[in-house]
């Protein structure tokens, strides 16, 4: 145990997927014995990008360990705006499609924005829609963005209060930082947001309880950044020859933790399966 009192100092991402993902399998269990719904999840790809065929790969994967049914549409890289809303349109209207998810990045010649803005709110398995997104502005968090929402799981789980504490994002995406920051504030933490211009990182950083790091830049955060005894989410992904790193360097950095997210088995797994819990809300409310 720590000096802390946390059991462990690794937030092990893997195990808690693993209880997640069996509470989303006994929903879907009951939802198809008590309503004969069977949960389905659409992804939409489009081109072949190596990266993103993987992660599509993975949520269907997931799909069926969770007894989800998953259809994959694969579009051509050369897809207009106009074929690709389409398809998104045929997949609102269809009611075995309870969840949709447009996987990102799109080709440059597409408007990802007007192509998520499509997505049926309550089909919005991956909360991007601007929708869902101005209700979590508000305190009024439906169908909230996967990564964030696996954060916050976490720190539930490993009784971590959030009320009153500095928490510093690193990173102010649309998909990682913006939400997370708002999940953060709607539970009264006091939150920082930092991204590339922001002047002196580490004076922001070394005050944070909890630090969520999302910026893709490979052991960006140094041991002598961070407090003692902080909490730490290494959401970063930087995929090398020989391996696969974190924005954190974790090796330094657990030595000062109270308890640390390792990558890969971190936030990564908690996100796929949070992803099958919205599906699985999908299908409950709108079956
Ligand atoms: P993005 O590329 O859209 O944004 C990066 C953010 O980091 C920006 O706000 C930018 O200003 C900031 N940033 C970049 N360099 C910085 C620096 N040197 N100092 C401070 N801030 C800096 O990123 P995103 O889509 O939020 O993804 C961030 C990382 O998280 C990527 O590596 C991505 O692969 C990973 N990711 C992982 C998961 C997961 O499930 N594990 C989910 C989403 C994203």
């Amino acid at each position: 145990m720590s000096d802390e009192g946390y059991e462990s100092r690794i937030i092990d991402g893997k195990a808690l997927a693993k209880k997640i993902e069996s509470e989303v399998e006994s929903g879907v269990k009951a939802l198809v014995s008590g309503r004969g719904v069977t949960p389905g999840l659409a992804t939409v790809l489009v081109g072949d990008d190596p990266a993103s065929k993987m992660y599509v790969r993975l949520k269907h994967k997931a799909c069926e360990r969770v007894g989800i049914r998953a259809e994959d549409h694969f579009l051509p890289a050369e897809t207009s705006q106009e074929e690709l809303i389409s398809l998104i349109n045929t997949l609102n209207k269809d009611k075995n499609v309870h969840g949709i998810l447009l996987q990102l990045p799109l080709p440059k010649h597409l408007f990802p924005q007007e192509a998520m803005e499509a997505i049926a709110p309550e089909k919005d398995a991956d909360g991007f829609h601007p929708y869902n997104m101005g209700k979590l502005m508000i305190g009024d968090e439906g169908l909230v963005p996967c990564t964030p929402h696996g954060v916050i799981r976490a720190l539930e789980e490993y009784n971590v209060p959030i009320k009153g504490k500095n928490v510093v994002i690193v990173g102010h995406s649309n998909v990682v930082g913006k939400p997370m920051a708002a999940m953060f504030l709607n539970r009264n933490a006091t939150v920082s947001v930092c991204h590339v211009f922001t002047d002196d990182l580490k004076k922001y950083t070394l005050g944070a309880d909890i630090l969520v790091v999302a910026a893709g830049v490979k052991h960006l955060i140094k041991a002598d950044m961070v407090k003692e005894g902080a909490v730490i989410f290494d959401v970063g992904i930087t995929q090398e020859k020989d391996g696969v790193y974190g924005d954190v360097d974790f090796e330094n950095v657990i030595k000062k933790a109270a308890l640390i997210t390792p990558v890969p088995g971190g936030v990564g797994p908690l996100t796929i399966a949070i992803l099958m819990k919205h599906v699985l809300s999908c299908a409950e409310i709108n079956f």
